[in-house]
């Protein structure tokens, strides 16, 4: 049984032609299910007899249900637990502010990176999601936005998992949210968010991927980044600021940096000053996000005014940074709080 969700346009039409049908008819289904959020075939206007039933006898689709729905105090965040057709679970989450609604979508049901820092990290890795099970949770926000007449219109690829680790799955799904006749995202609203996965990097410059690009380095110097990402002594810091500097090159375009504050570990000038060293020949933009609590962890966030006393300093090396607001805390749909323990 094919999963619809996951199957690209012209894969589509390619089967629906193979089943004896015109290509165009495929074409109408998949725009029916990817830009409408419907799979009543059967409703369809134009369809030629036969092919609904075709596409019952050989595909489904899988609305991942609701398990649990939750918004935080300030109504600006939605955490969505959804179950998979295994009966794992993983967490969406919907980010409205400024006017502006953002899917934060899952990968992975855990993620075998294993930061000290994060909650994902802390579960383990159980599996990777397929094409359909990430094109679902987008489509589950967009059509829950679409309830009240609003678009998705930006998606980041920072829930639970590693976007790199689960490669093809990940970017087949960017192919189908881009699709103009779908979802119609625009690539450059979506960003994808790596631990630093430097073949996964390389392999993104060299396919041309239109995606924007966010790497997450938390400390500047090898010794530091490996206490917190284990992961660091596959990849080392100076073969990953190898490959983003290919990465910026190839691809014309500069990556965004991420920078998990925490308050006594990597908050102070001395850090700051050795990430304005490293980054200063870049094209980059940071990402400062104050440290959510996890239960495995026992660091604290770095207060505002240390924030904005870090941000003064890059600023001195010229690298334009922003200090992430703080939602979705008290719901758990922070930045590294997402896990699905049912
Ligand atoms: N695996 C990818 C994407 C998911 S994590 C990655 O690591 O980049 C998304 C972002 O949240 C990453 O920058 C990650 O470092 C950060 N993060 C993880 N745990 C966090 C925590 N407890 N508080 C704040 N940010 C955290
Ligand atoms: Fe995995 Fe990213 Fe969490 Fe690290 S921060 S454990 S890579 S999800």
């Amino acid at each position: 049984m094919t999963e619809l969700l996951g199957v690209s346009r012209t894969a589509l039409m390619d089967a629906v032609a193979g089943w004896g049908f015109k290509p165009i008819h495929g074409q109408r289904v998949w725009r029916h299910l990817h830009a409408h959020g419907r799979d009543d075939f059967a409703s369809l206007e134009r369809l030629p007899a036969g092919l609904a039933a075709t596409l019952a006898t050989h595909t489904s689709t899988t609305w991942l249900p609701v398990a649990r729905d939750t918004i935080s105090s300030d109504s600006f965040t939605r955490k969505y637990l959804l179950t998979l057709d295994d009966g794992r679970q993983v967490e969406t989450v919907l980010m409205r502010y400024a006017s502006r609604a953002t899917a934060c979508i899952s990968t992975q049901v855990g993620c075998a990176m294993g930061c000290v820092f994060c909650a994902t990290g802390q579960m383990g890795f159980d599996r990777h999601l397929t094409t359909a099970e990430i094109v679902g949770q987008a489509m589950h926000i967009s059509r829950v936005l679409a309830g009240t007449g609003e678009r998705l219109r930006n998606v980041v690829l920072m829930g639970m998992g590693e976007p790199l680790h689960n490669y093809d799955a990940t970017i087949a799904a960017t192919h189908i949210l881009c699709d103009t006749a779908g979802l119609a995202l625009s690539p450059s609203r979506m960003t994808l968010s790596t631990v630093g996965v430097v073949p996964g990097i390389i392999r993104l410059a060299d396919d041309r991927e239109p995606v924007s690009l966010a790497v997450s380095l938390h400390a500047a110097t090898q010794d530091e980044r490996a206490t917190m990402i284990p992961v660091a002594k596959a990849w080392p810091l100076d073969v990953l600021m190898e490959a983003c500097r290919y990465y910026c090159d190839t691809m014309d375009r500069h990556i965004f940096y991420e920078w998990t504050l925490i308050a006594g570990t990597n908050d102070g000038p001395d850090a700051a000053h050795a990430l304005g060293r490293l980054l200063s020949s870049q094209r980059a933009h940071v990402n400062l996000i104050p440290l959510n609590p996890t239960e495995g962890y026992d660091g604290l966030p770095t207060h505002h005014r240390a924030a904005k006393a870090f941000q003064a300093v890059l600023a001195e090396y010229g690298l334009p940074s922003t200090i992430r607001q703080r939602r979705g805390i008290d719901i758990a749909a922070g930045c590294g709080q997402l896990a699905a323990h049912g």
